[in-house]
């Protein structure tokens, strides 16, 4: 099978810097099922052409897998038309070829990886169940120009009729990274085959690439669906983490929110009290390898630096502008090599389970909870306290009763324009106890602040603990 990808612009031979293979030579690579090769058939100024071979390896393919054989299975194993038809090889080949471009990264021409360019695609062969009719439905809620030439079954005898292949041609402006992911997810859509296993970890992949567009595309329940290889329970766990994602807010709106609520609190420093109650508390519980989720900036992972009982500190964060502005500030590039060691920054969402999230003794969720859209937060809850389930995890968020206080903070607004809601005490308490009672914990609630008689604390803490 072989797909091909045209840029057609200024400089077009540029494309092999997106891509990250010169267009001059051919490269070939080994994968588990057989091999790829990029080769350019056109590599002029003013139009680029890239094309990816894959040849699987039927046999070895075979061979290497276990499972009951039976005479019958034995032959259709060896007998498919795995190697020429696109299938979900055709996007592993391609996350493994061409990951940095999938990932939008270029090293040498970035701001080309970022810009919407004049590309097309073709495919030949996919199968496509479904027809036409359904490669349109997928490919042009999309955006994409779409053109399907179907082959026949066989062309020395046209009466046996057409087969479900064909050649596929994409066309649109759009980034390359986009492009790809686009591809990755609906080629193995198309050929609907259900062969070959699906694990847990397809419901990340399908919703990591996505991101950006399947939430609001028209089918995408016959994509999860499809994708999923019909397991009904896949396809319904990402189908409600899906319908239950939302989009974070944009990464500098959320910079010059965070500086208008630091504003606010400033006057009584509560951030330096916010961070010195969340160190004290992992310490005094004994915790040694740390998570800080929703690490934003990193004022936590600066504090948690500086004590050296904690021997491992993973920050996470589902924003890359907080993650960058983080590393900046605590020098990553500069770090000495043990202080480095012992620090770790994730990109990630808090509402995905996520198996690097296992394993820890504490964790410090520090005003995020309020980030969270209400629907979102009980996955939220499941995430850390089902499956991460650190042995202590102290969550601070901000007491609304204590906005009253704030002389820079009129009435009836909240602390940052991103915050979801703002609890009272007695609010906080309920869901605190609530996830204590579902997940088996005990959970503790300090207030973080000068404490008012009337109105309490400006920041509560809950503290949970294992049971
Ligand atoms: N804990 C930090 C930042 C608090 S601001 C501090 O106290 O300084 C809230 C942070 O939560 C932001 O950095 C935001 O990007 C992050 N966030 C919001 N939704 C998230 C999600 N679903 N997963 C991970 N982080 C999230």
């Amino acid at each position: 099978m072989i797909l091909t990808m045209t840029y057609a612009g200024e400089n077009a031979t540029d494309l092999g810097y997106l891509l990250h293979k010169s267009p001059f030579r051919v490269h070939s690579f080994e994968q588990p099922f057989g091999k790829t090769y990029v080769f350019y058939p056109e590599a002029t100024a003013e139009r680029c052409t890239a094309a990816l071979v894959l040849e699987i390896d039927s046999i070895g393919l075979v061979r290497g897998r276990r499972g009951p054989g039976g005479e019958g299975r034995v032959l259709e194993e060896y007998v498919n038309d795995r190697p020429y038809a696109a299938s979900s090889f055709l996007s592993v080949a391609i996350a493994r070829t061409f990951g940095s471009a999938l990932g939008g990264k270029s090293k040498d021409r970035q701001e080309l990886a970022d810009s919407a360019l004049q590309l097309e695609a073709q495919i030949s062969v996919v199968p496509c169940r479904g027809g036409e009719k359904l490669l349109r439905r997928l490919f042009e809620p999309l955006g994409y120009d779409v053109n399907a030439r179907r082959h026949p079954l066989d062309d020395k005898f046209p009466e046996w009729g057409e087969s479900p292949y064909f050649t596929i041609t994409l066309r649109r402006e759009v980034r390359l990274s986009e492009m790809l992911t686009h591809l990755y997810v609906l080629i193995p859509v198309l050929d609907d085959d259900k062969h070959y296993w699906v694990g847990d970890d397809e419901v990340e992949k399908l919703l990591r690439h996505g991101e950006g567009w399947l939430r609001e595309h028209p089918e995408r329940e016959l994509i999860t669906e499809r994708y999923l290889k019909h397991q009904k329970r896949l396809a319904r766990e990402a189908m409600e983490r899906l319908i239950g994602e939302e989009e974070p807010e944009a990464d500098e709106a959320a910079e010059t929110h965070t500086r208008e609520e630091e504003a606010i609190e400033k006057p009584i420093s509560l951030a330096e009290q916010r961070m010195d109650k969340v160190v004290g508390t992992l310490l005094a519980r004994g915790a040694q390898r740390v998570l800080d989720l929703g690490c934003g900036e990193g004022r936590l992972l600066r504090e948690l630096l500086k004590e050296k009982t904690f021997s491992e500190i993973v920050g996470m964060d589902v924003s890359h502008r907080a993650l960058e502005i983080a590393a900046r500030r605590l020098n990553f590039e500069n770090m000495p090599g043990r202080q480095r060691e012992r620090i770790q920054l994730l990109h990630g969402s808090l509402i995905y389970r996520d198996k690097r999230l296992a394993g820890y003794d504490g964790a410090a969720v520090v005003e995020v909870i309020e980030h969270l859209d209400p629907p979102r937060l009980a996955a939220f809850e499941r995430v850390l306290f089902e499956f991460a389930r650190p042995k202590t995890v102290a969550v601070t968020t901000p007491n609304v009763e204590y906005n009253v206080k704030f002389e820079t903070l009129p009435a009836g607004k909240m602390r940052h324009k991103d915050h979801r809601f703002e609890w009272s005490r007695q609010e906080f308490r309920a869901w605190a106890e609530g996830i204590a009672k579902r997940f088996g914990y005990t959970v503790q609630f300090l207030p973080i602040g000068p404490e008012d008689s009337a109105v309490g604390s400006p920041t509560q803490m809950g503290v949970f603990s294992i049971q």
